[in-house]
């Protein structure tokens, strides 16, 4: 049912395209394709509330996919079943996705039919805002253009490397996560603790966080405006 409904009511958030394909064959690590850009997507459906995680298939190929780049971007669609009604439909761009948005579940039991198999969950709520962009909010439509603005925006976040990516959307999370669109250094620097919590093998956090915060002015998410002080651009932080 969610699948139809895609294929009947999706554009491409990419390119605008007013449809996106249905792969008819089981592609192995997309459902949906834009016939215009090419770009893929892959849908993750849930019935009730979305939440802040949706199970995926294994642990090990998950993370795999995620080293070597091939992952779609992909949708996450949840439903009321009685209503027959989205009320939620989210993109989020394949560059977003790093080992630790990723949690491993607890292996099947001895008892199971597939004894020791590894599944996984995705952490949405770990992923930055910028990442997370709403098609459908509450069961409304957000407005296509800005859609279609907010992701091609958010490709300046697109590093290569996904160790240097999963830095910066963990500097990034704490900037989104300070309330004040002005803050200063210091306040970054209380995340310290959580950030070398996240990366024990780095011994010099601080200097992290300033070469991360000199990446986000780069890439426009926020403006130095004298030392030690920074203001978020509203309109990429909102
Ligand atoms: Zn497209």
């Amino acid at each position: 049912m969610t699948e139809g409904w895609v294929k009947s009511n999706m554009f491409c958030p990419r390119c605008g395209n007013l449809k996106i394909e249905q792969f008819t064959n089981n592609k192995p690590v997309a459902d949906f394709f834009c016939s215009k850009c090419n770009n893929q997507y892959e849908l993750k459906s849930k019935s009730g509330r979305l939440g802040g995680k949706v199970n995926d298939g294994a642990y090990n190929t998950m993370i795999e996919r995620i080293k070597s780049d091939i992952n779609p971007d992909f949708f996450f669609l949840s439903y009321e079943p009685e209503k027959q009604k989205v009320t939620s439909f989210v993109v989020v761009p394949k560059y977003f996705f790093v080992p630790n948005i990723i949690e491993e579940r607890e292996p099947l039991a001895e008892t199971a039919r597939r004894a020791g198999w590894t599944g996984c969950n995705i952490l949405l709520n770990a992923i930055p805002a910028q990442g997370r962009i709403f098609i459908i909010r509450n069961g409304v439509e957000e407005n296509r253009e800005t859609v279609i603005t907010k992701l091609s925006r958010s490709r300046s976040l697109e590093i290569r490397d996904v160790e240097a990516r999963g830095w910066l959307f963990d500097v990034l999370n704490c900037v989104n996560a300070i309330a004040d669109d002005v803050f200063t250094l210091d306040k970054v620097y209380e995340y310290e603790p959580l950030l070398s919590a996240k990366h024990p093998g780095n011994n010099n956090i601080k200097a992290k966080i300033r070469q991360q915060l000199q990446l986000l002015r780069d890439k426009g998410y926020i403006e130095f405006l004298a030392r030690g002080r920074y203001k978020k651009y509203e309109d990429v932080l909102k």
